[in-house]
């Protein structure tokens, strides 16, 4: 591009589990023109809880807006040019804060969180024959720890700020995006209290046939008539005109893996894409009909790019450990001592040598569904080592990817012939390889791997009044991809069978521990 003169931009706040970044776009071409990234921590203060700080999430993304506008002017672009941000946010992370003073009530309640493992199963056996999967019909979901509402009713049960705050109608309750664009557009001065809808349909209080908010569900997990209200006044999508700093934008949010499924151009029923950062997440989409799914998948709301315009739906595989067992390997382990390290080491030995491990440190989710099951590594002997062991790790992800797999084919009846993938932990070209052997069909990675970025922008450059994107593939710049073809025969098949067993075997695997 002609230095000063990009052209419109568009930008995105991508807020994940690991880290939150700021980037922004040609909105011609999808060039990233600049970025910043800062890490989040998390806390782990007792066993199976993971929290984060809500102030320190919203002072990561002024802190990456600042420098990434910064590096833009020391280009010589002119920021004034940004006509759309996309906010796009880790999914079911649960918050709630006082609307008079702006404060965060507690920490946010991060999507792996297992302490509503009791609440789960009250929920459970409140249901007619304890059928987790009773409230599939309306939310696409089973009951389980993952989803906002049962945090949300852990924190009104538990924390006396909380239930204060319900009792006087000070409390606001919201997931990631929420919190930011509430904080973005005014806080305590009359911010914007919404969401949307691909967000909304991972609390399991939304009905995601009539998109809305649905009393029945709403009165089983959270019982507060004064709670439904507030979520009342949220709307379906956010469409705002909001001042950030230096000029009037358009902000528009998606969940995570919607923001991701749109990065990558799944825009066809039957295009799917996986997600390798903290978790690992596999989107088919399946067009304007929502699939119900019998074999422990999840249905789910899509996208809906604009007031008027359908609702799209997916199909998902949600595995709760993916680089979080990475991050275990080097803050618990001390094994490594970056992310990076790991490919090495694994490369090493390129082999587990018959170690297995089940990293099922939250419970194991789709297609099991199972909280109580506990990872295990197994299959040592004098000789495994800590590069077996970083082995061992990467194949865990592969094949969890490829329980998923079979599942979603087996759903569709129509097999995946490859698979399009992207996040953090795609710059792993062993893991990249490995997934493709496991699964016996090519890997396909966009060479841009910032998709989850590039879709929330896509869909904030769509949205009303800003135009600046036409969503159709063709009319950005070529998208170049590194393909992984297999490269193990259909025998190897084998020894995945091997891990499922493996799999089986973690989920009885009960802690008797009450995590509350
Ligand atoms: P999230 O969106 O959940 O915050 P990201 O997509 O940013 O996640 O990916 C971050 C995750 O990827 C971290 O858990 C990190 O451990 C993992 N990761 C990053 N680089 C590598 C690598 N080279 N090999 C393996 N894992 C990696």
């Amino acid at each position: 591009f002609e230095q000063g003169n990009a052209g419109p931009l568009v930008a995105a706040i991508d807020q994940g589990t690991s880290s939150t970044r700021f980037l922004v776009f040609n909105a011609k071409t999808a060039e990233l023109l600049s970025h910043h990234q800062v890490e989040i921590n998390q806390s782990f203060p007792k066993e199976g809880w993971v929290e984060e700080d809500p102030k320190e999430i919203l002072q990561s993304v002024y802190e990456c807006m600042e420098r990434t506008c910064e590096k833009l002017t020391q280009l010589n672009i002119d920021i004034s040019n940004i006509k759309a941000i996309g906010v796009t946010n880790q999914r079911e992370t649960t918050l709630v804060w006082d609307k008079e003073t702006g404060e965060p009530l507690y920490n946010a309640i991060v999507w792996l969180d297992l302490r509503t493992q009791s609440t789960v199963e009250r929920l459970i056996n409140k249901t007619p024959g304890r059928n987790k999967n009773h409230l599939k019909h309306k939310t696409g979901l089973p009951i389980s720890t993952y989803f906002s509402a049962v945090k949300l009713r852990w924190l009104m049960d538990n924390v006396d700020e909380v239930a204060e705050a319900v009792l006087t109608h000070r409390a606001m309750f919201g997931t990631v995006d929420s919190w930011l664009i509430w904080c973005l557009t005014g806080g305590k001065s009359g911010g914007v209290h919404c969401t949307d809808v691909t967000n909304a349909s991972r609390t399991m209080l939304f009905n995601i046939h009539t998109l809305d908010w649905d009393p029945e569900l709403c009165n089983l997990s959270v019982h507060k008539q004064h709670f439904y209200s507030s979520l009342k006044h949220q709307t379906d999508m956010a469409f705002y005109t909001v001042f950030l700093c230096w000029v009037f934008l358009c902000l528009q949010c998606l969940g995570d893996q919607s923001a991701a499924l749109v990065g990558q151009m799944c825009f066809q029923e039957g295009q799917a894409k996986n997600t390798y950062g903290t978790g690992c997440f596999l989107l088919r989409n399946t067009g304007a009909k929502p699939v119900m799914s019998d074999h422990g998948l999840l249905t789910t709301v899509a996208y809906k790019l604009g007031r008027d315009k359908p609702a799209c739906y997916a199909l998902e595989g949600s595995v709760a450990i993916a680089g979080a067992v990475v991050r275990w390997l080097k803050d618990n382990l001390g094994i490594i001592q970056t992310s990076t390290e790991l490919e090495k080491l694994a490369a090493s030995v390129g082999t587990s040598y018959g170690c297995y491990f089940v990293p099922a440190f939250s419970g194991l989710y789709a297609p099991y569904w199972e909280p109580s099951a506990r990872g295990i590594i197994c299959g040592l002997t004098q000789f495994t080592n800590k590069s077996h062991l970083a082995f061992a790790a990467l194949e865990a992800v592969c094949f969890q990817t490829r329980e998923i797999l079979d599942a979603m084919n087996q759903d569709s009846g129509i097999p995946l012939t490859q698979l399009q993938v992207d996040g953090g932990m795609t710059s792993n070209r062993l893991l990249m390889q490995l997934q493709a052997d496991i699964l016996c069909i090519p890997v396909v990675k966009p060479s841009m791997p910032e998709t989850t970025a590039l879709g929330a922008a896509m869909a904030a450059g769509a949205a009303e009044g800003v135009s600046v994107w036409s969503l159709r593939p063709e009319d950005l710049s070529e998208v170049t991809s590194e393909k992984f073809e297999p490269q193990i025969n259909p025998e190897g098949k084998g020894h995945v069978t091997h891990c499922y067993l493996i799999s089986i075997l973690a989920v009885p695997i009960c802690l008797n521990t009450d995590l509350q």
